[in-house]
């Protein structure tokens, strides 16, 4: 039987390493083929090069970082799970672990491109690797036809793992889902997730002054004066808007078109109080230090260069606490509960760190990962409509897919 799989990134180096391992006596000819010269050119850039590889949770833990995906992926984390994962890291890879906060796994060595290497050495005794060739088209009819810029190669079963189309200079450029759609799939716009968020012009002029600094906050989505999503973690100014966990996790839910949908973000900088207790408090600390600058009181709340600009905003930055009027506190309570910013545009593809959208789930059998659509077309990582949140996740839902496609073409 010849495999071919179309893309070396982490889905189709894992689905390489899975076939190696399960084939047993199986007379199967695996092909990896990537445009790359040497495949798993994004994977050397995951985890600020450390690579997250996974998850030390379990599978009924880990499947609710899927959002809408996470009743698919539940089967391939259950068969293949982060545990798993690790084993093999450890047992077959040789590459020691080391757990961080929240339950990442990094390497010991703290390298995403030891982590390539190994796996690129694991597959070589077992796998063709056609490096530096480009995939154009793939026809299917008795076989799989693929069209490649070196020639044209036949395959028995395929598996596609051509990723999304983010950090297009990594070579994922959105090959999938024109492959997928050639195919007869249906594929779900691609939009970014996990990214960065530019901020208007008049919030950038503030984000800038800010630049670098960093706080906890509640950040919401807003489309058409309507909160639709809301995620608390650390907010980082940045010169052209905001990044830092808790706006890359949120990012997936800004639409595509801010400026038609009205979308905005709000940030609350002190989520631990209601509107109510932060103005109480407020009010009593006013109260209590007459002759002390708003600006400091705020910043019992907030770093100092946040209630610098909150004061600044509201026009108060060089009052006293003595005889505030109750329509400036009313004020600061605002910007520091719902402080509106002006989106600039939806968030970069190319700066994602994954692609939302790709190949709809309900065209792929999620106990096997083989379309419903194509015999003998498998479909593994960001090609298909899946984006898991930071932390190992994605990487995971990688390997436990490569599991369930490499058992189920091993039984071919
Ligand atoms: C900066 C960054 C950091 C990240 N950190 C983490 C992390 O620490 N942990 C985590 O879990 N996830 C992380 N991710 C997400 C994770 O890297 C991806 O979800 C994962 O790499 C997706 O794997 P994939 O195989 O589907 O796609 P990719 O890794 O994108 O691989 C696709 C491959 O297909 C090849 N290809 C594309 N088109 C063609 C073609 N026409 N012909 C031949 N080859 C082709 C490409 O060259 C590429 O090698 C990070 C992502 C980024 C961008």
């Amino acid at each position: 039987m010849r495999v071919g799989i179309i893309g070396g990134g982490a889905a189709g180096l894992y689905a390489a390493c899975q076939l190696k391992r399960l084939k047993e006596d199986s007379d199967v000819e695996v092909t990896l083929i990537d445009r790359n010269p040497v495949p798993g050119k994004k994977l050397i850039l995951t985890g600020h090069g450390r690579c997250n590889i996974t998850n030390r949770k379990d599978a009924s833990q880990l499947k609710k970082g899927f959002h809408e995906a996470e009743k698919f992926i539940y089967p391939a984390l259950m068969e293949f799970g982060s545990e798993d994962t690790m084993a093999f890291a450890e047992n077959e890879l040789r590459i020691k672990l080391k757990e961080e906060e929240n339950n990442r796994i990094f390497p010991k060595c703290d390298s995403a491109i030891v982590v390539r290497d190994t796996l690129v050495q694991y597959i070589s005794d077992s796998t063709e690797i056609l490096r530096e060739t480009k995939v154009t088209k793939i026809n299917k009819s008795e076989d799989f036809e693929v069209i490649t810029d070196k020639g044209t190669y036949h395959f028995d079963q395929i598996i596609l793992s051509c990723g999304g189309s983010s950090f297009a200079k990594t070579g994922s450029t959105g090959d999938s889902y024109k492959f997928a759609k050639s195919l007869g799939h249906t594929v779900n716009p691609p939009k970014a997730a996990l990214a960065p968020v530019k901020a208007d012009e008049f919030f950038c002029g503030i984000c800038r002054k800010l630049s670098g600094v960093s706080l906890n906050a509640m950040v919401s989505v807003f489309i058409e004066n309507k909160k639709t999503a809301s995620y608390e973690g650390d907010v980082l100014f940045a010169d052209f808007g905001l990044t830092g966990p808790a706006v890359m996790e949120i990012s997936r839910e800004i639409p595509l078109d801010v400026v038609e949908k009205k979308a905005y973000l709000e940030l609350d900088i002190v989520p631990s109080m209601n509107d109510e207790a932060f103005d109480r408090e407020l009010q009593e600390l006013i109260s209590a230090h007459a002759d002390t600058k708003i600006t400091t009181l705020l910043s019992r709340f907030v770093p100092a260069s946040v209630a610098a600009e909150i004061a600044g905003q509201a026009g108060t930055a060089d009052m006293y606490a003595q005889g505030f009027a109750k329509e400036k506190r009313k004020t600061i309570c605002r910007l520091m509960k719902h402080l509106h910013i002006g989106l600039y545009n939806a968030p970069e593809i190319d700066k994602a760190y994954v692609t939302r959208g790709g190949v709809v789930l309900s065209e792929v059998d999620r106990k096997t990962m083989q379309s419903k659509i194509v015999p003998g077309l498998y479909i593994l990582g960001e090609a298909l409509d899946i984006d898991g949140i930071s932390g190992g996740y994605n990487l995971q839902a990688c390997m436990s897919e490569a599991y369930l496609a490499a058992k189920d073409i091993l039984k071919k």
